[in-house]
């Protein structure tokens, strides 16, 4: 990569944010294109959140990814809101065009990407259970109800968090959201009449945590899809898999929230194998 006058400039800002893989990701992608474009991490606390964004206007950065702690507080800064955005109240992709700031959240979409690439096409009327009732499970949810899920059911630890997310959801979309303990009676019956089982707790990261749902509800018509990425194969799956159940794991949703904020800025759709390829080599997988 050579660095010219005609460089142009996208990033990601958070506070931590050393331990990103979105530049390896990106610049991989870049190359392989021979695009003059090169992706940088910032580190930008919250108190300079908007001398930041003032800043990316001035200096005409073509885009920009956002994450913790900003996803929330960047909202009041841009101009426009995509309507996944709007819908999930939190930005993770800034699009400087024109003098304008548009936020957009494209994990809504990098999830369903991600899903339709290991061959499940489609969720119109069928129902899901989602784990788990966190900012990630609000995209997951979003994305569910606009893909046409007859029934989304959300089971967390916190059941009071899954009841407001479900009561949130449901109003804007008009899907029909359940909500739930993991303790709740009604979560196996959930689970057997789902065709996909979505973990998004965080607690699935470590390998040695018990599940949190009990291993005889996975039935043969389910595809369980765990959006944790570190480690790529969590015990979750591991257990779906020597069921014969359809496994999908987190690394496809990262790439492709990524692949579709590179295509946002960009107009073009990056190689997504090349950057699959990179963040797994970064993230010593
Ligand atoms: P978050 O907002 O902090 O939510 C964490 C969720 O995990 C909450 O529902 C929490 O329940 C639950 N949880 C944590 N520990 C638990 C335990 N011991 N038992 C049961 N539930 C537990 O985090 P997030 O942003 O949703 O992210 C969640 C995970 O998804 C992270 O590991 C992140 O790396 C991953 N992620 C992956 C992608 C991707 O592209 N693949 C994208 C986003 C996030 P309570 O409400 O009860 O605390």
């Amino acid at each position: 990569m050579q660095i010219t006058g005609k460089t142009k400039i996208v990033g990601v800002i958070g506070d931590p944010i050393e331990h990103s893989c979105s530049p390896q990701m990106h610049n991989a992608a870049f190359e392989q294109l021979n695009m003059n474009y090169v992706y940088v991490a910032f580190h930008v606390k919250a108190k300079d959140l908007k001398a930041a964004v003032d800043g990316f206007k001035a200096l005409n950065i073509v885009g920009i990814n956002v994450t913790i702690p900003h996803k929330q507080s960047v909202i009041p800064l841009v101009d426009r809101l995509s309507r996944e955005a709007e819908l999930i109240g939190a930005i993770n992709t800034l699009v400087f065009k024109e003098g304008e700031i548009e936020g957009h959240n494209t994990d809504a979409r990098g999830f369903i990407a991600a899903m339709k690439e290991e061959g499940v096409n489609t969720l119109c009327g069928k129902s899901v259970v989602v784990l788990g009732a966190g900012g990630s499970a609000r995209a997951i949810v979003v994305s569910l109800a606009l893909e046409g899920v007859k029934k989304i059911s959300i089971a967390n630890r916190t059941a009071s968090k899954a009841i407001q997310l479900a009561s949130d959801i449901s109003q804007k979309t008009g899907t029909e959201i359940h909500s739930m303990g993991l303790d709740d009676k009604s979560l196996p019956e959930a689970v057997s009449e789902s065709s996909l089982l979505v973990n998004t707790a965080s607690a699935s990261m470590n390998l040695e945590h018990p599940l949190l749902i009990n291993e005889d509800w996975l039935h043969r018509q389910l595809v369980v899809y765990d959006i944790i990425y570190n480690p790529p194969e969590t015990r979750l799956l591991k257990v779906a898999k020597e069921k014969g159940l359809k496994t999908i794991g987190g690394i496809g949703m990262l790439v492709h929230q990524g692949a579709i904020a590179f295509d946002l800025w960009t107009g073009q759709y990056p190689p997504v194998d090349t950057m699959r390829r990179a963040l797994i080599n970064a993230l010593g997988l």
